[in-house]
């Protein structure tokens, strides 16, 4: 019965979003409920109001429209109608500026060579933003309806339950396992990679790396994924041209196998009736009136100029843009007394989930020329001496046999980074400096040691600059809202009444060896049904 109406809610939302699309509109809703916007003295007036479109501003919006509660939901970014046919995304190789966010010339990716861009300024779907002040510390976010699920690997692990209790005290993991994690994954559909894909030309690197894991006695571990295998079958036999099966990832997925947040969470929040998102609307800032929020936003046009101003209002506001957005506008409210009473720990334990990049190369094993762009497989290193790690078999798919594996490590390190406002910069930045992900390399190079020490190998030192370990990017910011400090433990600000976080913003700073998305869905979930419990 839930599941059909679900089903229902689903298939109207994607029918609003397409019919939208196919006008070249860029709000999405059912009509009935855009009919009644208009009568309104003030139509940008709503109940409550969702700033970002990613984990946790997809779960807020979907359970505040079920709940009746009428929701707008705003997006800096567009919306990306992802079909084979089409082909909206940017190609992976010789890509345009729909791969990234409002830059021209040449993008920095995360190893190698940066990549010339072709095209004028775009609102695209991946940002490289500049978050620390020194040059330390960059992070990689979507920005794009749907977040970080349309450019990011659709890992989507549980935390390890052996290391949950030290991040997580006030939360039984077996809480998370009976509810919340199922809620999320009766959303998102997540599945291991079938035996025939695995076994196919395009996965021998992994193949190859799961061997490797166990001949150095570490855990193999086959990765839960967000994607719709079916599809990637299609790709594979040739009925679809090749997508992830053709490098296909950071810069989106034509496919449509990846299962983004505009496939699942979003339409079923616009098919509840309830639930309006704009799209390409920035908010620019917010501020507490006596008994509403006040949310100044600047609608933009696809190459970023602001088109027109509009001021928000609503009694309940969820900030949920993500660290870097969510970071920029808490504190430019607290900083100019639009939010004067968040608390001291707004800005505060950030960290980067330990996330280090290495690659093993001059291997005895061919690895693949054609290598799959989902992540399937992964070593499990949690007794590594210097810090528990978990590190996944990441592609590296130049179309060349390279004799490498790279890998992408997930770290227990303790060590985290703050924000602040600079107001002569107008922007939040987060204060991090190299020798803090010194931890970090270290357990992964203990981690590269014994796996090159039972299968040969050694470093790649050309590739991966600093000596072969990255440790100036992150996929993975996490914190700086952290739930317990900056709120309570479901995300209710202090200082305030009906003001929300529940982004990757209010984790602790790492999601237990495991890629965190999975996690910030589901305590946003844990979060909404309490609030909408308790609040309204
Ligand atoms: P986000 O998903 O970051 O969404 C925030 C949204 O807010 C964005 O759409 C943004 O455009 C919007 N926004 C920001 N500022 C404003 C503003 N001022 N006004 C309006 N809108 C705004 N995690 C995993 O679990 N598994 C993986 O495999 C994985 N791979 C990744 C690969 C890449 C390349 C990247 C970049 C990330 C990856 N991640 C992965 C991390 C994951 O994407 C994030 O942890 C997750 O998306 C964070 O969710 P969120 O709710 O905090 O916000």
């Amino acid at each position: 019965m839930k599941k059909n109406s679900l089903g229902r809610r689903k298939f109207l939302g994607l029918s609003a979003i397409a019919t939208a699309t196919a006008m070249g509109g860029t709000t999405f809703t059912l009509s009935s409920c855009s009919k009644e916007d208009d009568l309104k003295a003030n139509p940008y007036e709503t109940e409550a109001l969702v700033i970002g479109s990613g984990f946790g501003g997809s779960v807020a919006a979907l359970r505040l429209g079920e709940a009746g509660i009428k929701t707008t939901m705003l997006e800096m970014g567009k919306f990306y109608d992802s079909t084979v046919s089409n082909k909206a995304f940017s190609p992976a190789f010789f890509p345009d500026t729909r791969a990234t966010w409002l830059k021209t010339g040449t993008f920095e990716m995360p190893l190698g060579p940066d990549f010339p861009l072709s095209g004028n300024k775009f609102v695209g779907v991946l940002d490289r933003n500049k978050a620390s002040a020194n040059g330390d510390m960059d992070i990689y976010r979507g920005t794009c309806l749907g977040g970080g699920s349309v450019v990011y690997g659709g890992m989507l692990p549980k935390p390890r339950v052996e290391l949950w209790s030290k991040h997580f005290p006030d939360i039984e993991y077996s809480e998370m396992e009976a509810k919340w994690y199922p809620k999320v994954h009766s959303m998102i559909d997540i599945s291991t990679v079938p035996e025939n894909i695995l076994n196919s030309e395009f996965y021998q690197y992994s193949r190859v790396g799961l061997e490797h894991c166990e001949n150095a006695g570490m855990e193999k571990v086959m990765l839960p994924c967000g994607f719709d295998f079916g599809i990637v079958n299609e790709e594979l036999s040739g009925q679809i041209s090749k997508s992830v099966l053709n490098s296909e990832m950071i810069f989106g997925v034509n496919s449509g196998c990846k299962n983004s947040l505009d496939k699942n969470y979003i339409p079923a929040a616009i098919g509840t009736g309830n639930v309006t998102v704009e799209t390409l609307h920035r908010v620019e800032s917010v501020r507490k009136l006596s008994d509403k929020y006040a949310v100044e936003v600047a609608q933009i046009d696809e190459s970023g100029n602001a088109i027109k101003y509009k001021t928000y209002t609503c009694k309940y506001l969820f900030v949920n843009a993500g660290v870097v957005g969510t970071m920029n506008i808490l504190l430019k409210a607290k900083y100019d007394g639009g939010l004067a009473n968040l608390n001291e720990h707004v800005g505060q334990a950030w960290g980067n989930n330990g996330n280090t990049m290495a690659m093993r190369s001059n291997l005895n094993d061919d690895t693949g020329g054609k290598q799959g762009a989902i992540p399937v497989s992964g070593y499990g290193d949690l007794n590594n001496p210097i810090a528990p790690l978990l590190a996944e078999q990441a592609p590296f798919p130049l179309g060349l046999e390279l004799k490498s594996l790279l890998m992408l490590a997930i770290v227990d390190n303790p060590e985290r980074g703050y924000w602040q406002y600079n107001p002569q910069k107008q922007k939040a930045e987060l204060i991090w400096n190299k020798e803090q992900h010194q931890l970090s390399i270290d357990a992964m190079k203990n981690f590269v040691a014994r796996l090159n020490a039972a299968n040969g190998g050694e470093i790649n030192t050309l590739l991966v600059k600093n000596n072969g370990y990255t440790s100036n990017f992150t996929y993975h910011p996490l914190g700086g809202a952290v739930r317990n400090l900056a709120s309570d433990a479901y995300g209710r600000l202090h200082g305030y009444d009906n003001l929300y976080c529940i982004d990757g913003s209010m984790m602790p700073g790492f999601s237990c060896c495991a890629n965190p998305a999975l996690t910030i869905a589901a305590l946003a979930e844990r979060s909404m049904e309490k609030i909408i419990a308790e609040d309204f």
